[in-house]
């Protein structure tokens, strides 16, 4: 590869590339072997090259790949029913990435309203230290100063307050607000569990006052935490969730799920995508969910995170020095150091096992669902040495790196 690329720079990529999967291990063009506790960002839910989904996605290929949403699209309308059956939702909208589905979540909102005879409220809370996705809408409602920079004034209509606090929140609420939207755990910012009896409040003030409750469940959805979705764990329910990450397995896939009534407005001509739920991503849909389905996949991704977890502490207990704290659930994890994350990124990359960096000093751990006992081990033992390693570097006053 040479220097210079011609893709426009906005990803600081690491100098790497892979040529195939096999499960949860990459490996890259020179050969060598990857643990891959990132998963493209909680993408890869299945792992790598799962043969379920590789026969769906070859055999839907071969027969049709796109006809557009001007006719009906059966093998969408059995993903749309398998996901409503299996949480709170009664519609679903299918879209390509997390920020249109969050777009559509925030269309829905305000449209919610303006049909419900109060075309007054249009606004959205949102929480400080949200991730809701890069379009000019998602990264308003978002909020972060990095990602709006240079931009150009933000998208209006997005109120921020941090999360927990119930006095601001309630504060937050005018005559003109629509609805809220909160991550369940907020993912981009830190792997943040928000505290059920948090969700609690939000789901009765939404009530109270007629509000939509949305919860973006891109990251901490379809399977990642032992529950389908992470809110089933918390006993709150939202009006919308949006999806995206692992419910394509690795294949571009986002939705947006809704009650039949917060969806009311959304009637033919007021959405739409040209890709969204087209056949070879409704193919690889509901592989996905054939495998997350199954009897046990789910409560054995709890036990393996609850493993996961212990065998963390107990590293965290031994290296106290750079480890700050274990957080999250499930499979998605997040390890809070003293040092920036990138320190341990880098240094678990040359233990080859992959991870992804989160704000506030976290590195995230978001391994396959499908990892096993044995993988999870390895992960275990290679971070013992890379924690070392940074130890080590930190006692001797620099960078992991150097
Ligand atoms: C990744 C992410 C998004 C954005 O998804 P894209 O597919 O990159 O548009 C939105 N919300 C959350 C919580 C995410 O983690």
């Amino acid at each position: 590869m040479t220097d210079r690329s011609a893709l426009l720079p906005v990803f600081a990529r690491t100098d790497l590339s892979f040529e195939r999967g096999e499960g949860s291990w990459l490996v890259a063009d020179t050969g060598e072997r990857y643990l891959d506790f990132g998963a493209g960002i909680a993408v890869n839910a299945l792992g790598h090259a799962h043969p379920h989904l590789v026969e769906a996605l070859q055999q839907q290929a071969a027969k049709l790949w796109h006809t557009s949403n001007l006719y009906r699209i059966p093998e969408g309308e059995r993903l749309a029913s398998r996901l409503c059956a299996n949480s709170f939702a009664d519609v679903v909208f299918f879209a390509n990435s997390g920020a249109e589905a969050n777009e559509a979540a925030l269309k829905m909102a305000r449209k919610f309203q303006s049909a419900s005879g109060r075309p007054e409220r249009w606004r959205v809370i949102a929480f400080n230290g949200a991730f809701h996705g890069r379009t000019l809408a998602t990264i308003a409602a978002g909020g972060s100063p990095k990602h709006l920079e240079g931009f150009g004034p933000a998208v209006e209509g997005f109120d921020h307050v941090d999360v927990g606090n119930e006095a601001q929140l309630k504060a937050a609420i005018g005559p003109e607000t629509a609805a809220i939207i909160i991550e369940p755990i907020q993912g981009e910012s830190g792997v943040k569990p928000v505290a059920p009896s948090f969700l609690r409040f939000l789901r009765e003030i939404c009530d109270a006052n007629d509000l939509l409750l949305i919860f973006d469940e891109v990251q901490s959805g379809m399977g990642r935490t032992g529950h389908l979705f992470a809110h089933q764990g918390t006993g709150v329910e939202p009006d919308i969730m949006t999806l995206a990450k692992g419910i394509g397995g690795g294949f571009p896939l986002g939705a947006c799920l809704a009650t039949d009534r917060a969806a009311a407005g959304m009637t033919a001509g007021a959405h739409g995508s040209t890709f969204g739920g087209n056949p070879l991503a409704m193919a690889v849909g509901n592989a996905v969910m054939d495998v997350l389905l199954e009897d046990g996949f789910l409560a054995d991704v709890a036990q393996k995170g609850l493993v996961l977890k212990q065998k963390l502490a107990e590293l965290a207990d031994r290296h106290r020095g750079v480890v700050a704290e274990i957080r999250g659930e499930g499979l998605m994890l997040g390890v809070r150091c003293h040092v920036p994350p990138a320190e341990l990124v880098g240094a678990l990359l040359r233990q080859h096992v992959l991870t992804v960096p989160a704000g506030d000093n976290v590195v995230r751990l978001l391994p396959p669902l499908t990892i096993t006992a044995e993988d999870i081990d390895s992960a275990i033992g290679a971070l013992d040495a890379a924690l070392t390693e940074v130890e080590t570097a930190l006692a001797q006053g620099r960078s992991a790196a150097e």
